[in-house]
């Protein structure tokens, strides 16, 4: 599958195009002339990007620097149209890494060069896709997959799994895909990650209707995807996975499922996890929760029959949820009483809730290249070319509250914003102003909506902590009762019971919540567990990522990983696959350390972002980079590789095949022909 939307001739005049350049963005626009002249003088020095300014609009040049830029593309654009708006050539790896460096800011990009290429899809192919079908490596053998979910991940898994031709079913708890996007349908639900990044790179649309969509728009990609891919014919609705089972000597897995039909048995050979980390509502340890006699409801299980209108509600919370449906509860109710327990950080981000003027739509639809350009602009300068602020300088000696020299500068940015939001109401100030490093918890974007909300005169921002709940309300402060009629959860999710409540068995029996200790999840690569042999991981442990990187790329990396763990076991026709724990402990242990050396390990602050040890067993503290080189190969010296061939997943050793002995093997470090090694 080709990847890049086709860009149209440019027909349109000069003053249209001009017209077109007031509303581009500017920094990714530059590269793309670059891409299409192979002119590299066009990368100027009085143009030079600060990675420091990065996140301001248009990577902080002045007027007179965009007024440049915009006439630069004027004249190449206008060039582009006269002679026939051709498909500019290949740019080389130097001229590549010198547009990049130039529009990172940052000297050395040489080793991105490749993610880049397939970022951006230099030549047209979708590069993460499996290179290789089950026919050619082990046409023979009969092998079956299990995929749990059938969200953005659980969707993607099954695109790669059969385009290598293996066959799959998916189970799903839900009557239709997009799991999360399908789940949250509280008023003013989006994404914050801008759309041309929060995509699958291999699926890429033009014509995002907002910078930012909401639900229902991404409800409507991920559901258009199962269709045009026709997934759809493999996804088994309504059945929730209650267990998975291995049986060493079958070397399968057996699912127990549940549906309207009542239980029943499923075999697989292998089995991919897809059911996200944000997935199972918390409901908070509030003394009394039970005992409110009006309607409640949490974020998640939203309930539109429950009328706001001329109510007293409260809502509790104030994470991303909450930030987005706040605002829009509070033009209903009649009073709203918002508990927040710990400010979050804003990100001022203007744009947050427009639409993409038709002028940058227009640009994306005829320039080619530039939407690929503004998908590493976004992917840059909110994933590696931010991860510096959140790292934890040693020899800081600045404010407790913050982690080093770039966190503190940072952090008096977001101070200025939040003074000029609500610097005319000192009281309310500093109650929002957090006390903790930036990048210590979630941050969200706002595009000044927070600060128009609380100071609407029916919204009292409640900072007091709550004490009970009665069967009128909330008691919090010095035992005042606050009487409503409705209550909102907007407390978050059981982001450490990774792939509750599903019972998953491995070898020996071992459950692998005990062999998490309950809440302290680990896995190598965020996708396997010693122990637990054909299991796989998406979205699992240690693969969130804080600096705002794109959950769809981590899990395009988990998948191609994962398919590639697949071909090691049908080339050597093993009937298991489990990684030694040894390479699982010494990955975990470098993660561990990298962690409590970020903003978010080093904070004491409440977040979701640790498990009740303190551990963080969310989040990812490398780059993004780092997790797309570490997968982009399973490698077989990571891995213990059973002899015997996999058995039909229907039942039953398969075909003529002799048994290679039942010992679990070490296998030598091995390359898919090629293909370079790590
Ligand atoms: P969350 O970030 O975990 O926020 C939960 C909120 O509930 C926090 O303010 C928390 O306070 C509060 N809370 C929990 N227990 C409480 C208690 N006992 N008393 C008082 N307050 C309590 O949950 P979320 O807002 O649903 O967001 C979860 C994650 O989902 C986000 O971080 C993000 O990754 C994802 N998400 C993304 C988007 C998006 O892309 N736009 C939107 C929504 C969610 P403390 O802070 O003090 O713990």
């Amino acid at each position: 599958m080709s990847r890049r939307e086709p860009v149209m001739p440019i027909t349109a005049s000069d003053a249209e195009i001009a017209a077109a350049l007031e509303q581009a963005e500017l920094p990714p626009l530059l590269a793309t002339l670059v891409h299409l002249t192979g002119d590299a003088s066009l990368l100027r020095d009085d143009l030079a990007l600060d990675p420091l300014l990065m996140g301001e609009p248009q990577g902080g040049w002045s007027e007179a620097q965009q007024a440049a830029v915009r006439a630069l593309a004027l004249e190449v654009l206008r060039r582009h149209r006269e002679a026939g708006s051709p498909e500019p050539a290949l740019p080389s790896r130097d001229l590549l890494t010198r547009i990049m460096s130039f529009t990172t800011g940052t000297p050395d990009m040489e080793a991105y060069v490749p993610l880049l290429e397939e970022e951006l899809a230099i030549a047209g192919d979708d590069l993460r896709g499996p290179q290789w079908r089950r026919q050619e490596v082990a046409a023979e053998v009969d092998f079956r997959v299990a995929i749990i979910g059938a969200g953005m991940s659980g969707l993607l898994a099954a695109y790669r799994l059969e385009q290598a031709g293996i066959p799959f079913v998916i189970l799903e708890k839900n009557a239709d895909v997009g799991g999360t996007w399908l789940e949250n349908t509280y008023p003013g639900c989006r994404v914050d990650n801008p759309n041309h990044n929060y995509s699958y790179s291999f699926a890429q649309r033009h014509d995002w209707p907002l910078h930012y969509s909401t639900q229902d728009v991404l409800q409507g990609y991920f559901a258009r995807f199962a269709d045009e891919q026709d997934l759809r014919r493999h996804v088994r609705f309504e059945t929730e996975v209650c267990s998975a089972t291995w049986s060493e000597t079958e070397r399968r897995w057996t699912l127990a499922v549940r549906s309207a039909e009542g239980e029943e048995r499923i075999e697989a050979n292998a089995v991919i996890s897809a059911v996200g980390q944000l997935n199972r509502p918390l409901m908070p340890d509030i003394a009394g929760i039970d005992e409110f006699e009006g309607p409640t409801f949490h974020s998640a299980r939203w309930r539109e029959d429950v009328e706001l209108a001329g109510k007293r509600v409260a809502v509790i919370g104030t994470g991303a949820s909450a930030m987005q449906f706040v605002p829009i509860v509070a033009e209903e109710a009649d009073e709203l009483l918002v508990f927040q327990r710990t400010p979050a950080w804003l990100v001022p981000t203007p744009d947050y809730h427009d639409e993409v003027p038709e002028g940058l739509k227009w640009l994306y639809a005829h320039v080619p290249f530039y939407s690929e350009w503004n998908r590493f602009w976004i992917f840059w300068r909110m994933g590696d070319g931010a991860l510096a602020m959140a790292e934890v300088d040693p020899a800081w000696r600045g404010r407790e509250d913050t982690v080093s020299e770039m966190n503190a500068f940072a952090r008096e940015l977001n101070v200025a914003y939040l003074s000029e939001e609500f610097g005319d109401d000192p009281e309310l100030l500093d109650k929002v102003i957090p006390r903790y490093p930036l990048a210590a918890k979630r941050m969200i974007r706002d595009n000044g909506v927070w600060a128009r909300t609380l100071k609407r005169p029916s919204v009292k921002l409640m900072t007091e902590g709550i004490e009970r709940i009665t069967s009128r309300g909330v008691v919090c402060g010095r035992g005042v009762e606050h009487a409503v009629d409705v209550i909102i959860y907007g407390t978050g999710f059981q982001a450490s019971r990774f792939l509750a409540p599903m019972r998953i068995t491995g070898r020996g029996g071992v459950d692998l919540h005990e062999r998490w200790h309950g809440d302290d999840a680990r896995a190598y690569l965020g996708v396997a567990v010693p122990g637990f042999p054909n299991f796989f991981m998406l979205y699992g442990p240690n693969t969130n990522i804080v600096v705002n990187g794109s959950i769809v790329y981590f899990s395009e990396c988990g998948v191609r990983y994962i398919l590639d763990c697949l071909r090691l076991l049908l080339e050597e026709r093993a009937g298991g696959l489990v990684v030694r724990a040894e390479v699982h402990d010494a990955f975990n242990e470098s993660v561990d350390e990298k962690n409590r050396a970020m903003a978010w390990g080093a904070s004491r602050v409440n977040s979701w972002y640790k498990n009740s040890r303190g551990r963080s067993a969310q989040n990812w503290p490398f780059t993004l980079r780092e997790y797309w080189q570490r997968t982009r190969q399973g490698d077989a010296a990571d891995y213990e590789l059973r002899g015997g061939r996999p058995r039909s997943a229907a039942g039953g050793t398969l075909g003529c095949g002799r048994r290679r002995g039942a010992r679990w093997v070490r296998r030598s470090r091995c390359t898919r022909p090629g293909r370079a090694p790590r």
